[in-house]
Protein backbone atom coordinates (compact mmCIF):
# COMPACT_ATOMS: atom_id res chain seq x y z
CA UNK A 1 0.00 0.00 0.00
CA UNK A 2 1.44 3.28 -0.87
CA UNK A 3 0.16 6.68 0.91
CA UNK A 4 0.20 10.16 -0.09
CA UNK A 5 -0.17 12.93 2.50
CA UNK A 6 -0.35 16.24 2.83
CA UNK A 7 -0.68 18.15 6.33
CA UNK A 8 -0.89 21.84 7.63
CA UNK A 9 -1.14 23.29 11.03
CA UNK A 10 -2.02 26.97 11.90
CA UNK A 11 -2.82 28.94 15.09
CA UNK A 12 -5.58 30.50 13.53
CA UNK A 13 -7.00 34.20 13.39
CA UNK A 14 -7.25 34.87 17.56
CA UNK A 15 -5.13 32.74 19.32
CA UNK A 16 -1.33 33.44 19.73
CA UNK A 17 0.06 29.86 20.24
CA UNK A 18 -0.68 26.64 18.32
CA UNK A 19 -1.77 23.99 21.16
CA UNK A 20 -1.85 21.71 18.31
CA UNK A 21 0.53 18.90 17.46
CA UNK A 22 0.85 16.13 14.44
CA UNK A 23 2.84 13.88 12.87
CA UNK A 24 2.77 12.23 9.60
CA UNK A 25 5.56 9.53 9.29
CA UNK A 26 6.02 6.87 7.25
CA UNK A 27 1.98 4.87 8.08
CA UNK A 28 1.73 6.70 11.13
CA UNK A 29 -0.60 10.21 11.20
CA UNK A 30 -1.11 11.30 14.68
CA UNK A 31 -4.02 14.45 15.69
CA UNK A 32 -3.49 16.18 18.97
CA UNK A 33 -5.47 19.44 20.49
CA UNK A 34 -3.19 20.34 23.87
CA UNK A 35 -5.72 22.04 26.83
CA UNK A 36 -4.56 23.88 29.65
CA UNK A 37 -2.95 26.83 30.98
CA UNK A 38 0.73 28.13 30.99
CA UNK A 39 1.40 26.54 27.20
CA UNK A 40 0.61 22.88 29.45
CA UNK A 41 -1.78 21.94 26.08
CA UNK A 42 1.23 22.79 23.73
CA UNK A 43 3.47 20.10 25.98
CA UNK A 44 0.25 17.75 26.31
CA UNK A 45 -0.40 17.05 22.73
CA UNK A 46 3.75 17.00 21.57
CA UNK A 47 4.13 14.56 24.39
CA UNK A 48 1.27 12.24 22.87
CA UNK A 49 2.35 12.73 19.75
CA UNK A 50 6.07 11.83 20.40
CA UNK A 51 4.86 8.69 22.91
CA UNK A 52 3.05 7.33 19.60
CA UNK A 53 6.04 7.79 17.01
CA UNK A 54 8.09 6.12 19.37
CA UNK A 55 5.88 3.09 19.83
CA UNK A 56 5.59 2.92 16.12
CA UNK A 57 9.24 2.49 15.90
CA UNK A 58 9.46 -0.59 18.33
CA UNK A 59 6.25 -1.98 15.91
CA UNK A 60 3.19 -1.04 15.73
CA UNK A 61 0.74 -4.67 14.92
CA UNK A 62 -2.68 -4.50 14.72
CA UNK A 63 -5.11 -1.86 16.84
CA UNK A 64 -4.68 -3.83 20.36
CA UNK A 65 -0.80 -2.35 19.99
CA UNK A 66 -2.56 0.93 18.94
CA UNK A 67 -4.66 1.07 22.29
CA UNK A 68 -2.07 0.29 24.27
CA UNK A 69 0.37 3.09 22.87
CA UNK A 70 -2.42 5.83 23.43
CA UNK A 71 -2.30 4.37 26.99
CA UNK A 72 1.07 4.83 27.29
CA UNK A 73 0.52 8.52 25.86
CA UNK A 74 -2.06 9.09 28.52
CA UNK A 75 0.08 7.82 31.32
CA UNK A 76 2.95 9.89 29.80
CA UNK A 77 1.03 13.06 29.97
CA UNK A 78 -0.65 12.46 34.00
CA UNK A 79 2.93 11.56 35.33
CA UNK A 80 4.24 14.99 33.94
CA UNK A 81 1.14 16.71 34.71
CA UNK A 82 1.70 15.57 38.25
CA UNK A 83 5.40 16.41 38.27
CA UNK A 84 4.93 19.81 37.72
CA UNK A 85 2.31 22.28 39.25
CA UNK A 86 2.62 24.46 36.38
CA UNK A 87 1.41 21.79 34.30
CA UNK A 88 -1.24 20.44 36.50
CA UNK A 89 -4.59 19.30 34.47
CA UNK A 90 -3.09 19.38 31.11
CA UNK A 91 -4.35 17.13 28.46
CA UNK A 92 -5.03 16.81 24.94
CA UNK A 93 -6.86 15.10 22.68
CA UNK A 94 -5.98 12.65 20.17
CA UNK A 95 -6.46 11.21 16.78
CA UNK A 96 -4.56 8.18 15.32
CA UNK A 97 -4.54 6.24 12.46
CA UNK A 98 -2.33 3.86 11.13
CA UNK A 99 -1.90 0.69 8.69
CA UNK A 100 -2.61 -2.56 9.76
CA UNK A 101 0.37 -4.72 8.59
CA UNK A 102 -0.72 -8.05 6.23
CA UNK A 103 -2.75 -8.96 2.74
CA UNK A 104 -6.25 -6.69 3.90
CA UNK A 105 -5.92 -2.94 2.75
CA UNK A 106 -7.04 -1.31 6.19
CA UNK A 107 -6.49 0.91 8.34
CA UNK A 108 -6.97 1.19 12.28
CA UNK A 109 -8.00 4.30 13.89
CA UNK A 110 -7.76 5.42 17.59
CA UNK A 111 -9.48 8.61 19.47
CA UNK A 112 -10.09 9.99 22.69
CA UNK A 113 -11.65 13.23 22.74
CA UNK A 114 -12.77 15.67 19.53
CA UNK A 115 -10.39 14.97 17.40
CA UNK A 116 -11.65 13.50 14.38
CA UNK A 117 -10.89 10.57 11.54
CA UNK A 118 -12.93 10.99 8.26
CA UNK A 119 -12.92 8.57 5.17
CA UNK A 120 -13.90 10.67 2.01
CA UNK A 121 -15.00 8.43 -1.31
CA UNK A 122 -16.68 8.24 -3.94
CA UNK A 123 -17.66 12.39 -2.66
CA UNK A 124 -18.76 11.53 0.38
CA UNK A 125 -17.58 12.31 3.55
CA UNK A 126 -17.94 10.20 6.26
CA UNK A 127 -16.58 9.91 10.12
CA UNK A 128 -14.52 7.12 11.03
CA UNK A 129 -14.05 7.63 14.69
CA UNK A 130 -16.97 9.00 17.11
CA UNK A 131 -16.43 12.40 19.00
CA UNK A 132 -16.08 12.37 23.19
CA UNK A 133 -18.12 15.34 23.73
CA UNK A 134 -20.85 16.45 25.34
CA UNK A 135 -22.60 17.75 22.00
CA UNK A 136 -21.98 14.70 20.48
CA UNK A 137 -23.96 12.76 23.49
CA UNK A 138 -26.96 15.23 23.04
CA UNK A 139 -26.82 14.72 19.35
CA UNK A 140 -26.72 10.23 20.39
CA UNK A 141 -29.71 11.51 22.46
CA UNK A 142 -31.64 12.86 19.19
CA UNK A 143 -31.32 16.40 21.30
CA UNK A 144 -29.55 17.88 18.65
CA UNK A 145 -28.60 17.52 15.22
CA UNK A 146 -25.02 16.75 14.13
CA UNK A 147 -24.73 20.11 12.57
CA UNK A 148 -26.38 22.14 15.05
CA UNK A 149 -23.31 20.49 17.51
CA UNK A 150 -21.27 22.88 15.26
CA UNK A 151 -22.17 26.09 16.64
CA UNK A 152 -23.72 24.60 20.41
CA UNK A 153 -22.06 27.02 22.81
CA UNK A 154 -21.09 24.31 24.92
CA UNK A 155 -19.05 22.57 21.62
CA UNK A 156 -16.03 22.36 23.36
CA UNK A 157 -16.40 20.70 26.24
CA UNK A 158 -14.62 16.77 25.76
CA UNK A 159 -15.76 14.01 28.32
CA UNK A 160 -12.57 12.00 27.35
CA UNK A 161 -8.84 13.31 27.26
CA UNK A 162 -5.25 11.82 27.65
CA UNK A 163 -3.81 13.21 30.58
CA UNK A 164 -6.43 13.61 32.89
CA UNK A 165 -6.79 10.50 34.94
CA UNK A 166 -4.90 7.86 35.83
CA UNK A 167 -6.19 5.55 33.08
CA UNK A 168 -8.19 6.41 29.91
CA UNK A 169 -10.52 4.84 27.42
CA UNK A 170 -9.38 4.74 24.25
CA UNK A 171 -12.07 3.89 20.95
CA UNK A 172 -10.31 2.04 18.01
CA UNK A 173 -11.82 1.86 14.83
CA UNK A 174 -10.80 -0.46 11.87
CA UNK A 175 -11.66 0.83 8.33
CA UNK A 176 -11.77 -1.06 4.89
CA UNK A 177 -9.90 1.21 2.17
CA UNK A 178 -9.12 1.14 -1.16
CA UNK A 179 -7.17 3.35 -4.29
CA UNK A 180 -8.49 6.36 -4.53
CA UNK A 181 -10.02 7.04 -0.91
CA UNK A 182 -8.91 9.91 1.17
CA UNK A 183 -8.66 9.92 4.57
CA UNK A 184 -8.58 13.24 6.38
CA UNK A 185 -7.37 13.52 10.55
CA UNK A 186 -8.03 16.80 11.73
CA UNK A 187 -8.46 19.13 15.13
CA UNK A 188 -11.53 20.55 16.09
CA UNK A 189 -10.52 24.10 14.22
CA UNK A 190 -11.04 22.46 11.44
CA UNK A 191 -15.02 21.55 11.66
CA UNK A 192 -16.25 24.35 13.87
CA UNK A 193 -15.56 26.68 11.62
CA UNK A 194 -16.02 24.67 7.92
CA UNK A 195 -19.33 22.13 7.60
CA UNK A 196 -19.11 18.69 6.71
CA UNK A 197 -20.25 19.73 3.38
CA UNK A 198 -17.96 22.36 3.11
CA UNK A 199 -14.92 20.21 3.75
CA UNK A 200 -16.11 17.17 1.40
CA UNK A 201 -16.29 20.28 -1.67
CA UNK A 202 -12.60 21.00 -0.97
CA UNK A 203 -11.45 17.42 -0.24
CA UNK A 204 -12.91 17.35 -4.08
CA UNK A 205 -11.25 19.96 -5.59
CA UNK A 206 -7.59 19.87 -4.94
CA UNK A 207 -5.62 16.26 -6.03
CA UNK A 208 -2.45 17.14 -4.35
CA UNK A 209 -2.83 16.15 -0.50
CA UNK A 210 -0.49 19.31 0.74
CA UNK A 211 -2.93 21.65 -1.39
CA UNK A 212 -5.47 20.15 -0.02
CA UNK A 213 -4.80 20.36 3.60
CA UNK A 214 -3.41 23.83 2.94
CA UNK A 215 -7.05 24.87 1.58
CA UNK A 216 -8.90 23.46 4.52
CA UNK A 217 -6.76 25.61 6.85
CA UNK A 218 -7.22 28.23 4.89
CA UNK A 219 -11.36 28.11 4.73
CA UNK A 220 -11.67 27.73 8.92
CA UNK A 221 -9.12 30.80 8.75
CA UNK A 222 -11.21 32.55 6.06
CA UNK A 223 -14.90 31.18 8.38
CA UNK A 224 -13.47 32.94 11.63
CA UNK A 225 -9.91 30.74 12.88
CA UNK A 226 -11.00 31.11 16.51
CA UNK A 227 -9.08 27.89 17.34
CA UNK A 228 -5.83 26.21 16.47
CA UNK A 229 -6.55 24.06 13.21
CA UNK A 230 -4.81 21.11 11.99
CA UNK A 231 -5.36 18.88 9.13
CA UNK A 232 -3.94 15.75 7.84
CA UNK A 233 -5.01 14.73 4.05
CA UNK A 234 -4.01 10.91 3.32
CA UNK A 235 -4.43 9.19 -0.16
CA UNK A 236 -4.44 5.87 -0.39
CA UNK A 237 -2.39 5.76 -3.69
CA UNK A 238 -2.09 2.53 -5.38
CA UNK A 239 -4.40 -0.30 -6.54
CA UNK A 240 -4.29 -2.37 -3.28
CA UNK A 241 -6.45 -5.20 -4.04
CA UNK A 242 -9.61 -3.23 -4.03
CA UNK A 243 -12.68 -4.93 -3.21
CA UNK A 244 -14.91 -5.69 -5.93
CA UNK A 245 -17.68 -3.74 -6.13
CA UNK A 246 -21.41 -5.62 -5.32
CA UNK A 247 -24.02 -5.40 -7.65
CA UNK A 248 -27.27 -7.01 -7.26
CA UNK A 249 -27.81 -10.29 -8.73
CA UNK A 250 -30.81 -10.20 -11.70
CA UNK A 251 -32.30 -13.34 -9.98
CA UNK A 252 -32.78 -11.51 -6.95
CA UNK A 253 -34.56 -8.45 -8.49
CA UNK A 254 -37.92 -10.13 -9.68
CA UNK A 255 -40.96 -8.51 -8.84
CA UNK A 256 -42.13 -10.17 -5.47
CA UNK A 257 -45.74 -11.42 -6.19
CA UNK A 258 -48.51 -11.86 -3.57
CA UNK A 259 -49.76 -14.71 -2.94
CA UNK A 260 -53.60 -14.98 -3.04
CA UNK A 261 -55.87 -15.14 -0.34
CA UNK A 262 -56.90 -18.17 1.15
CA UNK A 263 -60.42 -18.65 2.29
CA UNK A 264 -60.39 -20.52 5.55
CA UNK A 265 -64.20 -22.59 6.12
CA UNK A 266 -66.00 -21.63 9.32
CA UNK A 267 -65.26 -24.45 11.35
CA UNK A 268 -65.29 -24.90 14.92
CA UNK A 269 -61.80 -25.06 14.54
CA UNK A 270 -61.10 -21.76 13.30
CA UNK A 271 -63.24 -20.49 16.40
CA UNK A 272 -61.19 -22.63 18.98
CA UNK A 273 -58.08 -20.54 17.07
CA UNK A 274 -60.11 -17.43 17.36
CA UNK A 275 -60.83 -17.86 21.02
CA UNK A 276 -56.96 -18.93 21.53
CA UNK A 277 -56.14 -15.67 19.75
CA UNK A 278 -57.85 -13.50 21.74
CA UNK A 279 -56.37 -14.62 24.74
CA UNK A 280 -52.86 -14.05 23.36
CA UNK A 281 -53.40 -10.77 22.47
CA UNK A 282 -55.32 -9.80 25.45
CA UNK A 283 -52.71 -11.54 27.64
CA UNK A 284 -49.56 -9.17 24.80
CA UNK A 285 -51.40 -5.84 25.90
CA UNK A 286 -51.70 -6.83 29.90
CA UNK A 287 -48.40 -7.45 29.27
CA UNK A 288 -47.48 -4.27 27.33
CA UNK A 289 -49.41 -2.29 29.75
CA UNK A 290 -47.65 -3.66 32.98
CA UNK A 291 -44.04 -2.48 30.89
CA UNK A 292 -45.65 0.98 30.47
CA UNK A 293 -46.55 1.51 34.00
CA UNK A 294 -42.99 0.19 35.18
CA UNK A 295 -41.32 2.50 32.82
CA UNK A 296 -43.55 5.37 33.52
CA UNK A 297 -42.96 4.76 37.14
CA UNK A 298 -38.89 4.38 36.29
CA UNK A 299 -39.21 7.34 34.18
CA UNK A 300 -40.53 9.41 36.98
CA UNK A 301 -38.63 8.97 39.75
CA UNK A 302 -35.33 9.91 40.63
CA UNK A 303 -33.98 13.34 40.17
CA UNK A 304 -30.39 14.74 38.38
CA UNK A 305 -28.89 17.72 37.76
CA UNK A 306 -28.51 19.10 34.07
CA UNK A 307 -28.67 22.37 31.65
CA UNK A 308 -32.07 23.85 31.07
CA UNK A 309 -33.16 25.14 27.21
CA UNK A 310 -31.67 28.73 28.59
CA UNK A 311 -28.05 27.16 30.04
CA UNK A 312 -29.20 27.58 33.54
CA UNK A 313 -27.67 24.97 35.87
CA UNK A 314 -31.08 23.13 37.33
CA UNK A 315 -32.51 19.59 39.29
CA UNK A 316 -34.94 17.63 37.06
CA UNK A 317 -37.50 14.58 37.98
CA UNK A 318 -37.23 11.76 36.22
CA UNK A 319 -34.56 10.39 34.30
CA UNK A 320 -31.42 11.90 31.52
CA UNK A 321 -32.80 11.36 28.14
CA UNK A 322 -36.40 10.43 28.69
CA UNK A 323 -37.42 6.62 29.52
CA UNK A 324 -39.84 5.69 26.18
CA UNK A 325 -42.41 9.27 26.17
CA UNK A 326 -42.18 10.00 29.78
CA UNK A 327 -39.90 12.74 29.38
CA UNK A 328 -37.49 14.77 32.45
CA UNK A 329 -39.37 17.86 33.88
CA UNK A 330 -37.58 20.67 35.45
CA UNK A 331 -37.76 20.71 39.29
CA UNK A 332 -35.73 23.44 40.62
CA UNK A 333 -33.77 25.88 38.34
CA UNK A 334 -30.66 28.04 39.76
CA UNK A 335 -29.09 31.14 38.79
CA UNK A 336 -25.94 28.96 37.80
CA UNK A 337 -25.14 29.05 34.22
CA UNK A 338 -21.80 26.63 32.83
CA UNK A 339 -19.47 29.57 33.55
CA UNK A 340 -19.93 30.02 37.07
CA UNK A 341 -19.01 26.04 38.02
CA UNK A 342 -15.66 25.11 38.82
CA UNK A 343 -14.11 22.04 36.30
CA UNK A 344 -15.68 18.84 38.76
CA UNK A 345 -19.17 20.54 39.18
CA UNK A 346 -19.82 21.05 35.66
CA UNK A 347 -18.63 17.77 34.93
CA UNK A 348 -21.29 16.85 36.93
CA UNK A 349 -24.02 18.92 35.26
CA UNK A 350 -22.50 17.50 31.78
CA UNK A 351 -23.00 13.91 33.13
CA UNK A 352 -26.24 14.60 34.28
CA UNK A 353 -25.36 12.95 38.38
CA UNK A 354 -28.14 11.39 39.50
CA UNK A 355 -29.88 12.02 43.11
CA UNK A 356 -32.65 9.60 45.24
CA UNK A 357 -34.23 12.08 45.82
CA UNK A 358 -34.89 15.76 45.27
CA UNK A 359 -33.73 16.79 48.65
CA UNK A 360 -30.45 15.34 47.99
CA UNK A 361 -30.29 17.07 44.79
CA UNK A 362 -31.21 20.56 46.46
CA UNK A 363 -28.65 20.13 49.14
CA UNK A 364 -25.93 19.65 46.95
CA UNK A 365 -26.95 22.18 44.49
CA UNK A 366 -27.20 24.41 47.75
CA UNK A 367 -23.26 23.58 48.64
CA UNK A 368 -22.22 24.21 45.05
CA UNK A 369 -23.75 28.07 45.40
CA UNK A 370 -21.97 28.40 48.96
CA UNK A 371 -19.19 27.12 47.39
CA UNK A 372 -19.06 29.51 44.94
CA UNK A 373 -19.56 31.97 47.02
CA UNK A 374 -16.44 30.94 49.37
CA UNK A 375 -14.49 30.91 45.59
CA UNK A 376 -14.11 27.65 46.81
CA UNK A 377 -12.86 25.69 42.87
CA UNK A 378 -11.92 21.99 43.83
CA UNK A 379 -14.80 20.15 46.40
CA UNK A 380 -17.74 20.74 47.81
CA UNK A 381 -18.50 17.96 50.28
CA UNK A 382 -15.51 16.32 50.02
CA UNK A 383 -16.42 13.15 49.34
CA UNK A 384 -19.44 13.35 46.98
CA UNK A 385 -18.71 16.01 44.42
CA UNK A 386 -17.09 14.13 41.25
CA UNK A 387 -13.44 14.02 41.99
CA UNK A 388 -12.51 13.79 38.46
CA UNK A 389 -11.63 16.92 36.11
CA UNK A 390 -13.90 17.94 33.17
CA UNK A 391 -11.88 19.84 30.24
CA UNK A 392 -12.68 22.00 27.93
CA UNK A 393 -11.65 22.03 24.08
CA UNK A 394 -10.23 25.69 24.90
MG1 LIG B 1 -9.08 22.83 19.30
Amino acid sequence: MRLKHGACTDAGMVRVSNEDAFTAEGELFVVADGMGGHNAGEIASALAVATLRSGVRSGLRDPATLRELVQQANTAIYTASLDDSAQAGMGTTVTAMAVIPGEEPRVMVANVGDSRTYIFRGGRLDPVSVDHSYVQELVNEGIITRDEARTHPRRNIVTRALGIDRTVMVDVFTQEVRTGDRLLLCSDGLVDEVSDDDIARVLGQHSDPQECAEALVMVANTNGGRDNTTVIVVDIADDISAPVEVTPDDNDTEEFVRPAPVEVPDTGKRRRISIGMTLFWSALVAILLSVIVVMGVYGRTGYFIGFTEDDRVAIWRGRAGGVLWFNPTVDTETRLTGDDLPADILRDVVTNREFGSGVAARQYLALVEQAIVNSTTTTVDGSTVGSTTTTTGD
